[in-house]
């Protein structure tokens, strides 16, 4: 562990520190931030009114649409001079917003990441193949600057040019790669492509993040580039990569949330209230440590549960893959829809791969899914039994029917670096 006596602190002492960043939080928000000075009044709070993190609930939340009110520096806590860098988010759903970084604030970052890091099973010594984006996406340069601070050597490969992703892989041979994971399968499609052995890789562990994913794209991947791959969750908002990072041996039980820094709460989607451990819904964030851009309540708007594992090797809560946004939540017929629901079905079929995307159409007054999803072998994307047999799958398991159009392998558009977008939404 990069911070053990942190990382498994136990649970009641954990509490008191959270208790007593959130009343210093609230304090300075309350001095520096006319934004939370006006919801704290105009809700009848005081900063005193909050004596522990058992209080957080008594505030209100901090959606997008404020950021977006106050872009670009409006909701700052700290005067120009004591930025050090500005990051903005992807711009995924709409105007990116911008966040600060003080001194402390990147300093934290670092020691997020380099936890994130070791937990995914690097270590110092190791060299990371960094194929996030550099720039003001957060996925770069906090992988970056993280990887450095636990003693790795970054090779700042950044996103796209997959040529070049590929020889780098072959000739500087790092031990650790990070990407998205739709960028993970390209990489892993384009070993096959080219007759590249993963065995003449050194890469042995992907930290994939940035969007949703499910277990049949961490399959392919870990059979294609021959390594172990986690998941690491983060929004600028909050900090960058890093808020949250699932362990290497401890796959699929969900990632830890490195709560002494990001306070989790799950809530309702619709009425906000706040939901017991294990229950899904929107993730609700409070920094308790952050300088230049602190966030009361955060309305992220990703779809998941938290809950504590008892297995666990660390104290800290964890939550479960990001179904999806709200806001990317299709609902057809009545029915809420997300992609990752039709991965996991796809997941079960040897025959198909995880390159596959949904188009919604509206004919007539119904609204369609298609989904076009490319089969493992040549030959097979003609063969009806198994189309018949994948809606039959998908209609049991999510109560809707769907178009099924199986491809030839590689006739779907792969991510060419970035976040990959897997809904086609044809509807006016
Ligand atoms: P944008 O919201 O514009 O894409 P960011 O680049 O900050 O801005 O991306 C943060 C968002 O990316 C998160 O709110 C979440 O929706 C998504 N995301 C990040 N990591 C993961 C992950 N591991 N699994 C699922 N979604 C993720």
């Amino acid at each position: 562990m990069y911070q053990q006596a942190i990382e498994q602190l136990p649970l009641e002492q954990l509490r008191a520190l959270q208790s007593e960043r959130l009343q210093q939080l609230v304090s300075r928000l309350y001095a520096d931030v006319p934004f939370y000075q006006q919801q704290f009044d105009s809700n009848g709070l005081n900063p005193k009114d909050i004596r522990g993190i058992s209080d957080l609930h008594l505030l209100p939340f901090t959606r997008k649409p404020d950021l977006r009110d106050h872009y670009p520096y409006g909701l700052f806590a700290k005067p120009m001079e004591e930025i050090r860098r500005i990051h903005a988010s992807s711009g995924t759903t709409g105007k990116p917003t911008v966040v600060g970084y003080t001194v402390n604030d990147l300093e934290l970052f670092d020691d997020v990441v380099a936890r994130s890091l070791v937990c995914a099973g690097a270590k110092p010594g190791m060299k990371l193949h960094n194929a996030y984006g550099y720039g003001l996406f957060t996925g770069g340069l906090g992988m970056h600057g993280g990887a450095t601070k636990l003693g790795m050597a970054v090779i700042p490969v950044s996103g796209g040019m997959t040529d070049r992703q590929l020889t780098i892989l072959q000739d500087f041979q790092p031990e650790v790669i990070c990407c998205t994971p739709s960028y993970a399968q390209t990489l892993a499609d384009e070993c096959v492509k080219r007759g590249i052995d993963p065995q003449e890789l050194a890469v042995q562990y992907a930290v994939l993040g940035a969007e949703p994913w499910t277990e049949a794209i961490r399959k392919q991947v870990e059979a294609g580039l021959q390594v172990t791959a986690t998941n690491i969750y983060g929004l600028s908002e909050i900090i960058g990569p890093g808020v949250s990072q699932e362990d290497f041996e401890e796959k699929g039980t969900g990632s830890y949330v490195w709560e002494d820094h990001f306070f989790p709460e799950v809530v309702d989607k619709d009425t906000g209230k706040l939901l017991p451990y294990g229950e899904e819904g929107v993730l609700v964030f409070t920094t308790l440590t952050k300088e230049a851009f602190p966030l009361l309540r955060y309305w992220t708007n990703d779809i998941c549960s938290i809950y504590y594992d008892e297995n666990a090797k660390r104290t800290h809560i964890k939550m479960s893959a990001i179904k999806g946004r709200a806001d990317d939540m299709l609902i057809i017929r009545g029915v809420n829809l997300f992609y990752t629901q039709v991965e996991e079905v796809i997941h079960e079929f040897d025959f198909l791969s995880a390159n596959y995307r949904l188009i919604v159409d509206r004919v007539g007054n119904m609204d369609r899914v298609t989904v076009e999803v490319e089969t493992l072998h040549p030959g097979h994307a003609g063969n009806n039994d198994l189309a018949l047999h994948l809606r039959e799958k998908i209609k049991g398991t999510i109560g809707l029917s769907m178009t099924i159009d199986l491809k030839e392998p590689g006739t779907i558009a792969r991510s060419q670096g970035g976040k990959l977008s897997r809904i086609m939404d044809r509807r006016t």
